[in-house]
């Protein structure tokens, strides 16, 4: 068995990663692997404007006049100005362009208004409430590397930066399957003996997510030409994960398919829940994952092993938070793997606190619906008391 980072470092340095790029707009572009670097095609601000509803003015100027201007004219959004005119102050509206020969905005709650002129504080600085062209980010800046996964802030500033199209990386395509002669999909009456299935749909769930197509593969019995079947395409896919066989009773099966088509570089992985685990290639194109039967191991698997692997064959960094919590109740236990608590995780007054939740046996799922996150418990340690601080993954859906 070996040590999870040991697993994690070596499936990621076998990752062959995607060669072929689309372009896609904007609009299609959330959760998609950007395939280029990305410059900013505008100045941002694109011209020195105000940044509140007031008046716009010359500071000298107003200075010379007793800081009482009359209005001469005015700047809404979409307008071109007229230059100020001297000796005069300009109503302007948030965003609107600064006339030229103006250098700062005075507020409207901060001006009196008496016959048609306004009187501005002997306060006001050159500067005041103006955002300057360029000060955000300048045209031909660097905003974005390759790998990056694109998220809605993402779309914000690109779309700020008049970038309608990106070029990203295909989607990876993934074969996910389940194997059991016990399971039966939800919707069906259960027959002795059998269960409802869960795992294929979580994973292909966390799949999409990660923006991958996904197919699916179905329920396969426990019988190796039914397994050879649904492998017989695995080809096609860049991705195959199947779940369930890779304990003792059937390891036999997986492994045989397995063998038969491909190559596994690793079986067993040192953590808990979740140590029967293969990884392995199918030809040149296909990565494939054996995740275990078990719902939440096969959770756990998938978060340690598959999420980043698909992020790293789309060139992403890989990024499993880990951050410290104070653990709300005690947990003890034998060492020997890594562990990984179902927990919940709140903050209180700034801090970050985490409950390992009742019922953490690794065919128990119940306390899903509570669970937020994962404690980290190290491979040697004997648990934690209430209090301690404790490693933390977060998860979010
Ligand atoms: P296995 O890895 O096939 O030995 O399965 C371990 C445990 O997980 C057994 O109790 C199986 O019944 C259960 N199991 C396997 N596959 C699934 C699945 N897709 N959904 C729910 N439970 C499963
Ligand atoms: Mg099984």
């Amino acid at each position: 068995m070996i040590p999870l980072e040991e697993a994690q470092a070596a499936i990621l340095s076998a990752i062959r990663r995607a060669r072929d790029t689309e372009v896609v707009a904007l609009e299609q572009a959330l959760t998609r692997y950007l395939a280029e670097p990305l410059q900013a095609r505008v100045d941002h601000p694109g011209f020195d404007n105000s940044m509140m509803d007031g008046y716009a003015l010359n500071v000298a100027d107003a200075r010379a006049h007793d800081y009482s201007l009359p209005v001469v004219g005015e700047s809404s959004c979409g307008d071109a100005p007229k230059a100020l005119s001297s000796g005069s102050a300009m109503r302007i509206y948030t965003g609107a362009p600064l006339p030229e020969g103006a250098d700062a905005v005075v507020i409207q709650e901060d001006v009196e208004i008496v016959g048609g002129r306004v009187r501005v504080p002997a306060e006001t600085a050159v500067g005041d409430n103006i955002r300057y062209r360029g000060e955000d980010y300048r045209k031909g800046e660097a905003l974005y590397e390759p790998g990056r996964r694109l998220n809605p802030l993402d779309l914000a500033l690109l779309g700020s930066a008049g970038i309608d199209k990106v070029a990203v990386y295909r989607r990876a395509r993934a074969l996910v399957a389940s194997t059991g002669d016990e399971l039966v999909p939800p919707g069906h009456a259960l027959a002795p003996g059998q269960i409802y299935e869960s795992n294929r749909l979580a994973i292909s769930a966390q799949l999409r997510a990660l923006g991958v197509d996904v197919v699916d593969g179905g329920i396969v019995a426990d019988d190796v030409n039914a397994l050879r079947a649904v492998l017989a395409r695995s080809g096609e896919y860049d991705f195959v994960v199947t779940s369930g066989g890779a304990s003792v009773g059937d390891h036999d099966l997986v492994k045989q398919a397995f063998n038969e088509i491909g190559t596994i570089q690793l079986w067993k992985v040192r953590i808990k829940p979740g140590k029967p685990i293969a990884f392995g290639h199918i030809g040149e194109r296909t990565h494939f994952f054996v995740l275990p039967g078990n719902p939440v191991s096969s959770l756990v698997t998938f978060k340690f092993f598959v999420e980043p692997a698909v992020a790293v064959w789309h060139h992403a960094e890989t990024r499993v938070w880990q951050l410290t919590a104070v653990a709300e109740s005690a947990f003890r236990r034998r060492p020997g793997r890594t562990e990984f608590l179902r927990a919940r995780l709140r903050s209180d007054r700034g801090r970050l606190l985490a409950d390992p939740l009742a019922g953490q046996g690794s065919h128990m799922v119940g306390a899903l619906r509570h669970t937020n996150g994962f404690i980290r418990v190290e491979a040697e340690s004997e648990g934690f008391s209430a209090g301690d601080t404790v490693t933390v993954i977060p998860l979010e859906f």
